[in-house]
């Protein structure tokens, strides 16, 4: 697999807090490195460390932390990166919103895993404290997740294991990349 000089690739991963974003994120990044593919991680914990720590939890700075993320993958994707985004993306408009920035360079997939195995997971201690109201505008417990209309690939996390979840994820991203080559 070869990406051409011209076309990069933005791989939009979007799901709940602790669904797999990350995980199945670097290991999709080392699986390209092997092949020689050079691809970079935006992460959505990451960018509101820096660019984006102006932005709390509503709405409307979630729009915005999207549409800053989704503007800064177009500049890296044009340069012909894959770009690899862990993004909560709680809203269809959000969706919606990094399409039309990024067109056909957008590949959403859906980092599916029940609310309730999230919380069991807890990676970051967050839903214990949404739970004892100690952490506002928490997506899935006091904010909202609305599930996607239209993605291009669903990883069900909870079902496979974080290996396969990226073996399919590199199948289905190998299919693509081919045919942007060939369009
Ligand atoms: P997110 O980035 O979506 O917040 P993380 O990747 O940080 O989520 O955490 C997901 C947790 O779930 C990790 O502890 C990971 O080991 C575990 N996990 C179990 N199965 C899977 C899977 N199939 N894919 C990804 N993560 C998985």
């Amino acid at each position: 697999m070869k990406l051409s000089d011209q076309k990069g690739l933005v791989i939009w991963m979007l799901g709940l807090s602790g669904a797999g974003k990350s995980t199945v994120s670097n290991l999709i990044e080392a699986q390209f490195q092997k092949e020689h593919i050079f691809s970079i991680q935006l992460d959505g914990d990451e960018l509101r460390k820096g660019l984006n720590s102006n932005l709390g939890f509503s709405m409307d700075d979630r729009a915005e932390n999207i549409r800053r993320a989704a503007e800064t993958a177009k500049i890296i994707a044009n340069k012909g990166i894959i770009v690899i985004c862990s993004f909560i993306t709680p809203l269809n408009e959000h969706r919606a919103l990094a399409q039309q920035i990024l067109q056909e360079m957008y590949f959403e997939v859906f980092v599916d895993c029940p609310l309730h195995i999230c919380q069991e997971r807890d990676v970051k201690g967050l839903y214990k404290m949404a739970q004892h109201n100690t952490l506002k505008n928490f997506t899935g417990i006091s904010s909202a997740f609305e599930k996607p209309e239209n993605p291009d690939l669903i990883l069900l996390t909870a079902n496979l294991t974080a290996e396969q979840c990226c073996d399919q994820l590199y199948t289905t991203v190998s299919a693509k990349i081919n045919s942007i080559q060939l369009a």
